[in-house]
């Protein structure tokens, strides 16, 4: 028999408790450090979480699981007017109140045996500490990650974007339970994830470049223009998104002695949309899946391989929109209708063959000379792209 591990997870959000369910699995001791007490934790988030069933609760609205959203309708307005618009379902999301499902996770978690340290904050010294005590260290801390505080490396997350969101009370009557997703003329987006017919969760996320001066301003302004209640300035939340190491393979991060990272630690945050939560649980199987193998070497570059067709696609989109062609995101949308919101970053390359379907639509794409340099920069795994050059 084999002996039982010891893995202890810094970072007790979805990546963290994603990893510790999977090393729970497999049958090894595990303790769950984590900052924040959980009946008073703050999430900045959209709280849209697709994947759903990689979460080991029954998914009822005492757990958090409020609306089993069926589709994501997607806009694209241009000047004044919607211009192009495309429907992705969602078989497997729900948008929750976050800060209950991660609760009650971590109440699950304890039920089964897992040590939950919460109100747990692990200094830079005792996470060096901890490397020594466990056989496994996961590194589940978000961006910038406590590994990299601790190598003084926290620039590794280099570039950023910038995202505000609340929750806003009003008539969603018209469109729950769908979501609503709205692209304009700046690089990032606007959104409306209803949790019931009269609550919502509202944000706009801009890309570095795109980031105006006054943030609440301009999200208010946002929520105008689409006709959503104007969030309030208490209850909003702003984060500092940065976009997280590249897939060059020099720069993928080796498991360094024992310590390994997931989710956001690992930078695996979807670089266009912002989206983590499935990357983050995927992350973790993927790790306890490499671990029971005895293949945790091959667990960044299986991870990062996995994400190259995420990537192609996101700066593809970006490139987009960068270049100001709402014309042609909105042909993209209408062209990608009906792939399930997942699979647009699970399997990517589903939307790629579909954009191959419309040979027109490719060949326009391909005509500008930024979409070029961006697919060809990604087919030889050249990441860093930049809105410099
Ligand atoms: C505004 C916004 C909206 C978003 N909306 C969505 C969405 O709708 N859907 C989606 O899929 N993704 C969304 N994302 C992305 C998603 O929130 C992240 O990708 C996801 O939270 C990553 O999970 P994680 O567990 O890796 O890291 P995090 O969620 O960052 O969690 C890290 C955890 O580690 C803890 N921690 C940190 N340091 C320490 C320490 N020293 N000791 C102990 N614990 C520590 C923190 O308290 C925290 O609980 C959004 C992001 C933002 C900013």
């Amino acid at each position: 028999m084999r002996r039982r591990r010891s893995i202890a997870v810094v970072g007790g959000a979805v990546g963290g408790l994603a990893a510790a369910t999977e090393f729970r699995r497999l049958g090894d001791d595990v303790t769950l450090y984590e900052r924040q007490r959980y009946d008073e934790k703050r999430v900045n988030c959209g709280e849209a979480m697709t994947a759903a069933s990689g979460i080991p609760l029954e998914k009822t609205a005492e757990n958090g699981f409020l609306n089993p959203v069926p589709s994501f309708r997607v806009a694209v307005r241009g000047d004044e007017t919607v211009i192009g618009s495309g429907t992705f379902p969602a078989r497997d999301a729900y948008i929750t109140d976050r800060n209950l499902v991660e609760r009650r996770w971590a109440a699950w978690l304890a039920d089964r045996g897992v040590d939950v340290r919460a109100n747990h904050g692990v200094s830079k010294a005792e996470f060096r500490r901890l490397g020594g005590e466990y056989d496994l260290l996961v590194d589940a801390t978000g961006q910038p990650s406590l590994t990299s505080k601790v190598r003084a490396a926290t620039d590794e997350y280099a570039g950023r974007m910038v995202a505000l969101n609340a929750d806003v009370t009003g008539d969603f009557s018209a469109l729950f339970p769908h979501s609503r997703i709205v692209f304009e003329g700046y690089l990032g987006y606007e959104w409306l994830f209803p949790k019931t017919e009269t609550r919502a969760n509202v944000g706009v996320g801009w890309h570095e470049g795109d980031v105006p001066d006054d943030y609440f301003a301009a999200f208010r302004a946002a929520c105008e223009r689409n006709d959503w209640p104007k969030p309030d300035r208490s209850r909003t939340n702003v984060a500092v998104i940065p976009r997280g190491p590249s897939l060059d393979p020099a720069r993928i991060y080796r498991p360094e002695n024992n310590v390994v990272r997931v989710g956001d630690a690992a930078g695996i945050a979807n670089r266009f949309t912002g989206k983590g939560i499935s990357q983050a649980i995927h992350s973790a199987s993927l790790l306890a899946e490499c671990v029971a193998a005895g293949e945790l070497d091959e667990y960044p570059d299986r991870l990062h391989r996995g994400m190259r067709a995420e990537y192609l696609l996101s700066s593809l989109v970006t490139t987009v929109l960068d270049e100001g062609r709402t014309d042609l995101l909105a042909d993209l949308l209408s062209a990608a209708s009906g792939i399930d919101i997942e699979a647009i970053d699970r399997k990517p390359y589903r939307a790629l063959i579909r954009l191959l379907s419309h040979p027109s639509l490719a060949g326009r794409l391909l005509s500008i000379s930024a979409v070029r340099t961006s697919v060809w920069r990604a087919l030889r795994d050249d990441w860093e792209y930049d809105r410099t050059n």
